[in-house]
């Protein structure tokens, strides 16, 4: 069986999933205010979330992300949940493996670990959050994540210190560039505002498997793509929103069907996109007709 690394060295064309988070309220599951409510799920709801995977895997997803973001030891400590942290992480994994197997896909699906490159309040030394970060993902590999997708990579000092923490895992790393443009329709990182070439001649050095970008406006893709291109040769996936945001009318502007979302998708397998997913609003039906008008055309 080919490993995850063999198929992305070999150019194959792969299927992440959608977003998982907005899956689980539109299936019902109600959250309040509690940053880490999704990561609440895979302990209180975990029948819920194996369901979401599963949905992903008949759809036609290649790749399961872990139902982990904002699961680091330090955000759960944070919002009381501290001491569970490890096995909010190892459930996590288990539940997308669960999904995998209880589908029985005929072909190859792969799980791979999320973590946040956000933290609970800007106080802790550099030295600290890197750590954390490195705890979550040692725990995510050691569960069988076949990789590390460092998420929300919305500012260049914290993106780079989660990625220095994933590292430390030890298998493939993933990095997900939250992007938007500036005024001047640049694309930059959408917390601290940095140009994407400037932030990525600060990430790049890591050491990276794969660049994606995540919780980022499908209309802002393509410019990102463009930049991208010119500094980085790997492997590269788009992982945009489709609106429906946790956060009430968050992303309203950015709304599309999945057949758009299909339409989309081709421009980006032009620039050379050869991953596709979805974040916050990208249901299963999306992969689905992704899956269904593009495989041959990639
Ligand atoms: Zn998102």
């Amino acid at each position: 069986m080919p490993t995850l690394y063999d198929r992305v060295k070999s150019g194959e064309f792969l299927f992440l999933d959608g977003g998982t988070g907005t899956e689980l309220t539109r299936r019902g599951l109600q959250h309040g205010d509690d940053p880490c409510w999704s990561a609440r799920a895979v302990l209180e709801q975990p029948d819920l979330v194996r369901a979401v995977h599963e949905d992903y895997v008949r759809a036609g997803s290649d790749i399961l992300i872990t139902n982990t973001f904002r699961a680091s030891p330090m955000m759960l400590e944070a919002h009381g949940l501290g001491e569970r942290w490890e096995e909010i992480n190892k459930t996590a994994v288990r539940l997308a493996y669960e999904a995998i197997e209880n589908v029985g896909a005929k072909r190859q699906v792969h799980v791979i670990g999320s973590v946040s490159a956000i933290v609970p309040d800007g106080t802790r030394p550099p030295e600290e959050v890197r750590r954390q970060h490195s705890r979550q993902s040692q725990v995510l590999a050691a569960a069988g994540a076949e990789a590390i997708l460092v998420e929300m990579i919305n500012d260049t000092t914290q993106g780079r210190l989660a990625l220095e923490g994933a590292k430390e895992a030890g298998i493939a790393l993933w990095a997900g560039l939250s992007c938007s443009l500036n005024e001047r329709r640049e694309p930059v990182l959408s917390a601290d505002g940095v140009l994407l070439d400037q932030a990525l001649a600060q990430l790049l050095p890591v050491g990276l498997r794969v660049i994606c970008f995540t919780h980022t406006m499908a209309a802002d893709i393509g410019a990102c793509l463009e930049v991208l291109r010119q500094h980085w040769t790997g492997p590269m996936g788009t992982i945009p929103h489709a609106s429906r945001s946790p956060v009430p009318n968050q992303y309203a502007a950015d709304t599309y069907t999945p057949e758009e979302y299909r339409a989309k998708a081709r421009k980006w397998i032009t620039s050379g996109v050869r991953i596709l997913g979805g974040c916050c609003g990208v249901g299963p039906e999306y992969i689905r007709t992704a899956r269904e008008g593009i495989q041959l055309l990639a």
